[in-house]
């Protein structure tokens, strides 16, 4: 049924995941092979419905679905909206919609659209920023400022849609770290997403990122040298609105999640005790 390597957010592993295209529209950027054996494709729209159709055979009750695979949400939206009809009627148990959505395809869409969608149930969309500072965007390939992931998250909340943003702690590398952290802090001041979640770079064997630390033209951090820019990014969110923050990913050091701007100081301090104690040195050992 499914066309692999299937991803999907970790807040999505008891949804139903239905693949409305296959790999990702962007498929650039230089830390990422998530998709590289993947043609970015749109799948036809009768074959999404018939792939809806066997699911509803298949499962009794379905509460969450999933649109994959990269970037769903550059479909027109007039197929999208049929897609979403078309869920509500074969599970109309089903309370929450959501996908991917890249910074390009969200700035495509007119707010009305964007309502629309909200209206016939698109709950939630997932955007990776991975960082606010213009020099690592283009460093990475990443394809968009951080003017324009503002302007993207913007529509998305007007539109009344939750936005679920993720970062990556270590991206800028050592030469870029203060500043990545510094300008992702007050990016994500800006955007306000609904939730934002930290991940830790990790580096794959065949991607660009891992050709330029090969060639000494990129210098990882450390375990120390990580906390350090995930504490400077929480001191520079600066938001009166809450934000569910999460750090908590496999790729993490630690295990860290609050709400912000309540829990500043509580996520703070716990990394300083990270930090003072032996307790880093035993979370690594438990990640061998
Ligand atoms: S990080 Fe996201 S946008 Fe970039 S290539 Fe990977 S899947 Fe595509």
């Amino acid at each position: 049924m499914y066309d692999y390597p299937l991803y999907r957010p970790p807040s999505e592993g008891n949804s139903l995941i239905i693949q409305a295209t296959l790999g990702c529209s962007h498929n650039k950027c230089s830390f990422c092979n998530m998709y590289k054996s993947k043609k970015f494709t749109i799948k036809a729209i009768e074959d999404i419905k018939n792939d809806i159709s066997c699911f509803r055979q298949k499962y009794e009750h379905v509460e969450r679905i999933f649109l994959a695979d990269g970037d769903a949400l550059i479909l027109k939206t007039e197929d999208l909206k049929g897609i979403l009809v078309y869920i509500k009627k074969l599970f109309p148990e089903c309370s929450r919609v959501t996908l991917y959505g890249s910074p390009k395809s969200i700035l495509l869409k007119t707010p009305q659209e964007l309502s629309d969608l909200k209206d016939l149930g698109l709950s939630m969309i997932y955007m990776g920023v991975e960082s606010g500072n213009d020099e690592v965007l283009k460093d990475i390939n990443k394809g968009v400022s951080s003017e324009d992931l503002i302007k993207a998250a913007k529509k998305v909340k007007d539109a009344n849609i939750l936005l679920s943003v993720t970062v990556i702690a270590g991206i800028g590398g050592a030469e870029r770290s203060k500043s990545h952290a510094i300008k992702t802090g007050e990016m994500i001041s800006s955007m306000i997403p609904d939730y934002l979640g930290v991940l830790t770079l990790m580096v794959e064997e065949g991607t660009n990122l891992h050709n330029k630390i090969i060639n000494k033209e990129f210098e990882l951090l450390n375990d120390k040298e990580i906390l350090n820019e995930i504490k400077l990014l929480i001191k520079y969110i600066n938001v009166k609105e809450p934000i569910i923050f999460r750090c908590n990913h496999a790729s993490n050091y630690i295990s860290l999640s609050g709400n912000l701007p309540k829990d500043k100081e509580k996520l703070l301090t716990q990394i300083n005790y990270y930090q003072d104690t032996n307790k880093l040195k035993q979370e690594e050992d438990r990640r061998l």
